[in-house]
């Protein structure tokens, strides 16, 4: 075979089965949660210390280490790496542990609140693709998110995140909770109308549920 013939196809099965997956007990996905701050307070959450908290900073596993433990999951031969906190994105290492990540030939997953999805992570993950950004939306009108989030000014700074990733057509995929079993969310709209936001912020159509963008599940989540 010359070098640049194309590889052969071969689906996922096939390759577990190559591999013997299951016979030798190899991880499919990996997750790194390299922080338990966030920027919201929300109120079903378990993982929001302080973002601004030094103490929480200090019981932070440092760069050298978080990138270790991406090396780890990469060699016990995972292809899926999921990247969650807490608010993943608090981390000033942030882009230095997600692109070691692809480097390794990860596919990355990252959950984030949106809200710090600036104009340079938008532009890091559309130079460098993610397999997808899940962002949760926790409320399609301003009173509903912010009563969840309990930070004012959330609710628009998540929105322009979206905005910046839909700009850009990073896949996105959001997620809204769900006010049957989330008690103090019970008025919350649920995906439909999450998707009509998003078709107003972001101009564009909202495909149906399994698809890139706009997909919206009702799990409740953390980032
Ligand atoms: S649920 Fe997510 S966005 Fe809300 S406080 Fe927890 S980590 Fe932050």
């Amino acid at each position: 075979m010359s070098d640049t013939a194309p590889l052969p196809e071969i689906t996922l099965p096939e390759l577990f089965a190559e591999w013997d997956v299951a016979g030798r007990r190899v991880p499919v996905e990996g997750v790194l949660e390299p922080t338990f701050r966030c920027n919201l307070r929300c109120v079903h959450c378990y993982v929001n210390q302080p973002a601004g908290s030094a103490q929480e900073k200090a019981r932070e596993m440092p760069t050298a280490r978080a990138l270790s433990v991406i090396d780890e999951i990469a060699d016990a031969g995972c292809l899926n790496l999921l990247m969650t906190g807490g608010e993943v994105l608090l981390r000033p290492d942030f882009a230095e542990l997600y692109l070691h990540a692809l480097q390794r030939g990860l596919l990355v997953t990252v959950f984030t609140n949106g809200t710090l999805v600036t104009e340079r992570i938008a532009e890091l993950f559309d130079r460098h693709r993610p397999l997808l950004v899940e962002v949760s939306l926790y409320g399609a009108t301003r009173e509903t998110y912010e009563r969840i989030t309990g930070v004012p000014g959330s609710f628009d700074r998540c929105l322009e995140g979206i905005r910046r990733l839909v700009d850009r057509g990073v896949p996105l995929k959001l997620k809204t909770v769900d006010g049957k079993t989330a008690t103090l969310t019970a008025d919350l709209t649920l995906s439909r109308d999450a998707a009509k936001l998003i078709n107003r912020v972001a101009g564009k159509k909202v495909v149906g549920k399994g698809a890139p963008l706009g997909s919206a599940s009702s799990t409740v989540t953390r980032g």
